[in-house]
């Protein structure tokens, strides 16, 4: 078993037994779990670990389980309720730990676009909206019932081949840098992918430019991933030659175009899973996973581009989850109403179709 170093800590080891204990007593009733970029700890007391949609469904096909605590940013825990079965119940240990991309698309904002580009391209198959799995519930829920779907950054390929399927154009929401470097991937010319500000009117361009338009990209981000930057790149490569780079697909596209390889977070334990003892590879990614892969793979050189954190996945502590395991089912529980868990659920059932 792998040992995460921070439990050496009298603290967080207190608080770890004590989860442990009352994970202990609770069974097959509770299941925890821990997203990559959560603290090592928080990491060694799930039951999982994986990216949010992975984990989403590895919940709901625990049969036994009433209680499931998502150790993530909220849209997470969210997400695993909108997937969750009849009966299970899903809480998240601090509320307050969102994420700002996720934020930077609200339900409101989204009916306002959905709503005004309509108006403006009415043809009936005109605009697919794809929501990436980083959205609020309430947006997947629009995209649902718009007759879109979600994606994540494993699957957004396929999503797009998707939605061009239903339509001519897609707006995808809200990280710019995932859409406009699945376009690259699949060869859509950088003119025919515009940049959608939801804090203008049509996005801030025409009707002629929107009607030309493939994709509208809704102009959003992720700090920790917009931090890296091709200097970085030309760094490590002067740093460790030899070294493959390996970035997350919410990297700008100048860093994914002078990388190795580009994927989810997912991908990216796989290649390190992959690589030979000896090999030096350089991860674009939150650092916290960085750190563990690097803790967890001795014999690979596993170094951060730079060191770029969440510090919204580090507002879970194992005291908050403590806390949350203790009071069951009282506190943090993830509520939702039934209209935005139906349209987000046939969303995500979409996205599950395209495998
Ligand atoms: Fe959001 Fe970026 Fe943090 Fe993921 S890493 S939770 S996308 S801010």
């Amino acid at each position: 078993m792998v040992f995460a170093r921070s439990l050496d800590r009298p603290r967080v080891r207190a608080f770890y037994d004590e989860v442990m204990s009352l994970k202990e007593e609770l069974g097959e009733k509770l299941v925890v779990l821990a997203h990559h970029y959560q603290r090592p700890e928080i990491v060694e007391a799930g039951d999982f670990r994986g990216d949010s949609f992975e984990l989403s469904a590895l919940a709901a096909n625990q049969e036994k389980a009433e209680f499931i605590i998502f150790c993530g940013v909220h849209f997470m825990a969210e997400s695993a309720r909108i997937v969750a079965r009849d009966g299970q119940r899903v809480f998240h240990p601090n509320l307050n730990s969102g994420c700002p991309m996720a934020d930077m698309a609200t339900g409101a904002q989204m009916k306002r676009a959905l709503t005004e580009l309509k108006e403006v391209l009415p043809e009936a198959d005109s605009l697919v909206p794809v929501a990436y799995m980083n959205t609020n519930a309430a947006v997947k829920a629009l995209c649902g019932d718009g007759g879109g779907l979600v994606c994540t950054s494993s699957n957004a390929n396929k999503a797009f081949r998707w939605a061009f399927e239903q339509g001519r154009r897609i707006l995808f929401v809200p990280d710019e840098h995932l859409g406009r470097n699945t376009g690259n991937a699949m060869g859509i010319p950088a003119d025919e992918m515009l940049l959608y500000d939801p804090a203008k009117p049509l996005g801030g361009h025409d009707e002629d430019a929107l009607r030309d338009a493939r994709i509208l990209l809704w102009k959003g981000y992720c700090h920790v991933h917009t931090w890296y930057r091709p200097e970085h790149i030309a760094e490590a490569r002067v740093d460790y030659p030899g070294c493959r780079i390996v970035v997350h697909p919410e990297c700008d596209e100048n860093v994914v175009g002078l990388s190795d390889a580009v994927g989810s977070t997912s991908y990216i334990v796989r290649y390190v899973q992959k690589a030979a003892p000896g090999d030096t590879i350089v991860i674009g990614t939150e650092v916290n996973l960085t750190s563990r892969l690097a803790y967890e793979y001795p014999e690979i050189n596993v170094v951060p581009l730079s060191r770029s954190l969440c510090p919204n996945m580090f507002r879970i502590s194992m005291e908050k989850l403590r806390d949350t395991i203790h009071a069951l089912p009282n506190m943090n529980e993830i509520i939702l109403e039934e209209d935005v868990i139906s349209g987000a659920r046939l969303a995500m059932d979409r996205m599950l179709a395209l495998a």
